[in-house]
């Protein structure tokens, strides 16, 4: 605790003690889903990733308003203000309105974030929301001579704002190279300068997401929303901004433009960067076709699959890798998390059974410290994980009576649990939310009980290890009998 939260800065290519603006209030905007088709589960990890951050961050007492956006309109197939609009695409494909498949993918990313048990955002603002604050920022940016309009379409001069900004400031890339390995303009471009990117597009006559601006009919690009967006609602400067890693290069990079030719500032303090999912290797990506849906994954229904995994599995398999580490996709590696999940849940489970004696050898504070020093660690889960799993062991070992802990220590030991799987993880126990498990089961130990009473052990036997056989261990003591799946 004594050092503070570290937290590795992608600006300064450091970790960096957090010292917000604004003292207790902190402000961090995270680039949310372009929602014309499903989230992947590489998505998804970004977003958990995030929400730990969230999670943490509030844990330490900060005030955290969380901006999230949803990018429903401007957004091009291709990165440099090419190719049809993904929104309309899609609608032609489905026979939907655009703003249709808006709808249906902002539920159905709504629906799996809530399975993953995260918690929404403080605000969740719409690009389509925010046109006029959008058209706004370009007329300032236009006014302070760093964008251009040529033909309705309005371009970001890369050139003039590199004379004094650094527009490689994120990436630490040579801004000679970047010139050097982007296409040569034809004689049709409208750009000036390679580099340069759309603020607004003219709409073509097919266009349907249009709308009226200073420069003809068009549509805004898509990193103006973001910086629209987060001045609107967390101020010219804020604390923190995130995304994934592959957002850093363009999207960032000419976010950072946008606002500093604009209000002369750096938006944000700290940027923060997840690293990706893989699939063998590969990045999971919506346009490479190897994304994983999370509800294939929760049924199991994908060739590459051979069982499904419970959303909290899949969330404690995250949780198991560092978000700035790259986190490959594989059954081993879910079943591995799958048994290992279990295992902390059945722990949990007899936590609240453990008594108390009034000496014991376990003492809970270190296990705490080193949890905090972890998460202090930017965000280190994994660190976390193992104390966890010490936890689990001190647990056990109380439960089957190999070990004694005192009634102080017991109440630490729930604290603790409280705090890190539930508070801050985000985690849940699928299985003791499944009541009507737990019905049964109580209603077949009541059976077994009354034929033990009745001296009919061969049917209270059957009945323990046909359980047993399933999974199921009965454990029997002076309070009654007791379940735990093994
Ligand atoms: P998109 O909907 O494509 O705009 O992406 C939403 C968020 O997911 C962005 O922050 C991306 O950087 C992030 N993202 C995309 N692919 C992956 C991946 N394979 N692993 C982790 N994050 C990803
Ligand atoms: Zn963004």
């Amino acid at each position: 605790m004594e050092n503070g939260l570290q937290l590795y800065n992608t600006l300064t290519r450091k970790k960096e003690l957090f010292e917000p603006l604004n003292g207790p209030n902190v402000g961090m905007y995270v680039c949310g889903p372009t929602v014309y088709s499903d989230v992947h589960l590489g998505n998804c990890r970004t977003f958990i990733s995030f929400d730990l951050i969230f999670r943490y961050l509030k844990f330490l007492g900060y005030k955290v308003r969380y901006v999230r956006n949803i990018t429903d309109a401007g957004h091009l197939e291709g990165d440099r203000d090419e190719g049809d609009d993904k929104f309309a695409k899609r609608a032609k494909l489905e026979q939907l309105e655009p703003m249709e498949i808006v709808q249906k993918y902002t539920l159905g990313f709504h629906d799996v974030m809530r399975m993953f048990n995260t918690l929404p955002p403080s605000i969740e603002p719409t690009a389509t929301g925010h046109i006029i604050e959008q058209i706004e920022m370009i007329q300032d940016i236009i006014a302070n001579g760093y964008a251009y309009e040529t033909n309705g379409t309005v371009y970001f001069d890369v050139e003039k704002y590199s004379q004094t900004y650094n527009y490689t400031i994120l990436t630490n890339r040579n801004l000679e190279d970047m010139m050097a390995n982007t296409r040569e303009l034809g004689g049709q471009d409208e750009k000036r300068g390679r580099l340069d990117f759309a603020l607004w597009i003219k709409a073509k006559p097919e266009t349907i997401m249009r709308w009226i601006s200073p420069w003809g009919v068009g549509f805004p690009g898509w990193h103006i929303e973001c910086s629209a967006m987060s001045a609107k609602y967390l101020g010219e400067e804020f604390d923190i901004h995130g995304g994934g890693m592959d957002l850093a290069a363009t999207h960032h990079t000419n976010e950072i433009a946008q606002s500093e030719a604009c209000y002369h500032k750096e938006p944000a303090k700290y940027w923060m960067h997840t690293n990706m999912l893989t699939v063998n290797g590969s990045r999971m990506s919506k346009t490479a076709g190897n994304g994983f849906m999370p509800l294939q994954l929760f049924s199991g229904d994908h060739p590459l699959l051979t069982k499904g995994y419970s959303p909290m599995t899949v969330k404690f398999f995250m949780l198991q890798a560092h978000y700035r580490s790259t986190l490959d996709f594989s059954n081993d590696a879910l079943d591995a998390s799958e048994k290992g999940f279990r295992r902390l849940m059945n722990a949990l489970s007899l936590l609240e059974k453990l008594v108390a004696s009034d000496s014991g050898e376990f003492e809970i504070e270190p296990i705490r410290l080193n949890c905090i020093k972890a998460m202090n660690d930017d965000f280190n889960s994994p660190v976390v994980i193992a104390e966890l799993f010490e936890a689990a062991r001190i647990i056990n070992t109380v439960y089957d009576g190999k070990g004694r802990i005192t009634a102080a220590e017991l109440e630490k030991l729930k604290v603790l649990m409280q705090e890190f799987v539930f508070d801050i993880f985000g985690l849940k126990d699928e299985e003791s939310s499944n009541n009507e498990l737990n019905d049964v089961l109580d209603m077949v130990i009541d059976i077994r009980k009354s034929a033990k009473e009745n001296k009919d052990y061969a049917t209270s036997d059957k009945i323990r290890i046909g359980l047993q056989n399933i999974g199921i261990q009965l454990k029997d003591s002076k309070e009654g009998t007791t379940w735990n799946k093994i």
